[in-house]
């Protein structure tokens, strides 16, 4: 209780829409990270509400604390602080492949035993979903007693329902078995098919605001859910399922008159019909605007003149690979002529500066696709002050790249170094770390088996016991070129090189 009266009290405090409810069924939303992270998650806050509105239910919510070791199976919820082991349902909204040990962690915190089969049915159910899911469930298998897939809205009211109607755990898991969007771990070996929203579920939009998290007071509305683009290396089209529009008004609808700054959530929101109208709408009220990505190919000066007057001090495109031909690789259809472009509209329109977000390590790179990628940066410096974010390549499930290998920790540091050394006086750099990125690599397209690794090493997390881990399953890659050695879930893995990969010109 000190925790929640000296941490968790102060942030309910500073809090608009928390909602308080006491019902016969209760469900622990956890975010297996910060406070300030989970709020920012448009998908939590959805389900926070949706388990609220269902009768007989109350869904209270619960994080990650910093030092979870000291707090031995009593994790309060923020709402009460009752323990949030202490309910029916134990749902965890998961976003990264990263926060799986997080995951494990956050059972542990709450007094759960991790492994699902050291868990009985006095012990609450635990559900999983987030994106992490759609991404790759398996690695989650033993710890999961449901994961949930796709979209969440479509799944609450059927698990609030059962949760209502079953006598037992098995009549529990007889009323949502076959259920699209439901794996059970326990019953079946595949995943299932996604569940897919219908439109008057949406748009999604925020429950809760607040100044901690790190979208700072920003209220968010799903502007569009799935992309039509074709880019291969992205999981938008796939795990975002059909793409799906919504309309301006529907938008402006669900944004409530004391919102000061708004965020519009979407995949390309430059390709997105009714951007402009809404960003006018808003910024004509007063209103600060947020926007989560912008293409450099549909950007024009009409939408960076909203964009501005909403009060955006930076343009954040994607260029997403190094060089043009790797564009074309992955079928991003941005030019550098799109950068320089958007590079001039930033610097006309007064923007300080812009940002380019990019990955290395695909598959065909060479080191003169890097010479393009430091030469284009300093056309763009000309233009305008400069920040480049360089992640490595993890190639991903229900991508055409699922079988491509990741690149190799050595590969990507030497280009990262040569990166640093020639923009270091150019451009503001931002690296993600090539060895991190290894592991999310391995959780991106692992079995259960690299669940189980992480949970040998989930009290001592770190490059070298994920190695040591690793090696005892027998992923002997030490860094370089991590094509999968172990059996993985049947249907994963096309060894080799992706057949989309094979049948494209660069
Ligand atoms: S990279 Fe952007 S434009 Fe391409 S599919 Fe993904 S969300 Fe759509």
């Amino acid at each position: 209780m000190n925790y929640w009266r000296s941490t968790l009290k102060p942030l309910l405090d500073e809090e608009i829409g928390t909602i308080f409810k006491h019902a016969p069924i209760r469900v622990t939303l956890a975010f297996p990270n910060r406070y300030s992270v989970g709020m920012a998650s448009l998908g939590f806050q959805v389900i926070y509400r949706m388990f609220n509105q269902e009768e007989g239910v109350a869904c209270e919510r619960a994080f990650l604390p910093e030092e979870p070791e000291s707090f031995r199976g009593h994790l309060p919820t923020v709402e009460t602080g009752r323990d949030a082991g202490d309910c029916e349902l134990f749902a965890i909204s998961v976003s990264f492949e990263l926060d799986l040990t997080n995951i494990i962690r956050t059972l542990d915190v709450a007094g759960l035993a991790p492994l699902r089969e050291e868990r009985d049915d006095s012990d609450p159910i635990v559900m999983i979903g987030g994106p992490f899911t759609s991404s790759n469930p398996y690695p989650l298998t033993p710890f999961a007693d449901i994961i949930a897939i796709g979209d969440g809205e479509q799944l609450v009211p059927v698990i609030a329902e059962a949760l209502r109607e079953a006598s037992s755990r098995e009549d529990f898991y007889d009323l949502i078995d076959g259920v699209p969007g439901v794996f059970l771990p326990a019953r079946h070996v595949h995943e299932p098919k996604w569940a897919t929203a219908p439109k008057e579920l949406l748009p999604a939009y925020s429950q809760i605001v607040t100044p901690h998290s790190e979208l700072s007071n920003m209220f968010l509305v799903e502007a569009q859910r799935g992309c039509p683009r074709p880019c291969t290396f992205c999981l938008a089209r796939t795990m975002y399922g059909p793409n799906r529009n919504n309309q301006g008004d529907e938008l402006l609808d669900k944004i409530p008159d004391w919102a000061t700054k708004v965020g519009l959530v979407g995949a390309a929101l430059s390709d997105f019909p009714h951007t402009k109208y809404v960003g006018r709408k808003l910024t004509e009220r007063g209103v600060k605007l947020g926007v989560s990505s912008i293409r450099a190919d549909t950007v024009d000066t009409e939408l960076a003149e909203i964009l501005k007057a909403g009060g955006l001090r930076t343009f954040t495109v994607a260029s997403d690979a190094p060089s043009e031909r790797l564009r074309r690789w992955l079928k991003k259809g941005i030019t550098t002529e799109d950068l320089l472009k958007t590079a001039h509209i930033s610097r006309d329109l007064g923007f300080s500066g812009l940002k380019v977000y990019m990955m290395i390590g695909l598959g065909p790179e060479n080191d003169d696709d890097i010479t393009e990628l430091i030469e284009f940066t300093k056309e763009l410096a000309k233009i305008n002050r400069i920040a480049l974010g360089v992640s490595p390549f993890v190639p991903k499930r229900h991508t055409p790249h699922f079988a491509d290998p990741f690149a190799g920790v050595q590969t990507i540091e030497k280009r990262l170094k040569r990166i640093q050394k020639e923009l270091r006086t150019t451009a503001e750099l931002r690296n993600v770390s090539a060895k991190w990125a290894w592991v999310e690599s391995i959780v991106a397209r692992g079995g259960a088996e690299i669940g189980m690794a992480a949970y040998s090493i989930y009290k001592n997390e770190s490059i070298a016991t994920w190695k040591k881990a690793l090696d005892e399953i027998g992923w002997h890659d030490e860094f370089e070129s991590n094509q999968a050695v172990i059996d993985l879930p049947p249907g994963q893995l096309i060894r080799g090189v992706s057949s989309h990969a094979e049948g494209l010109a660069v």
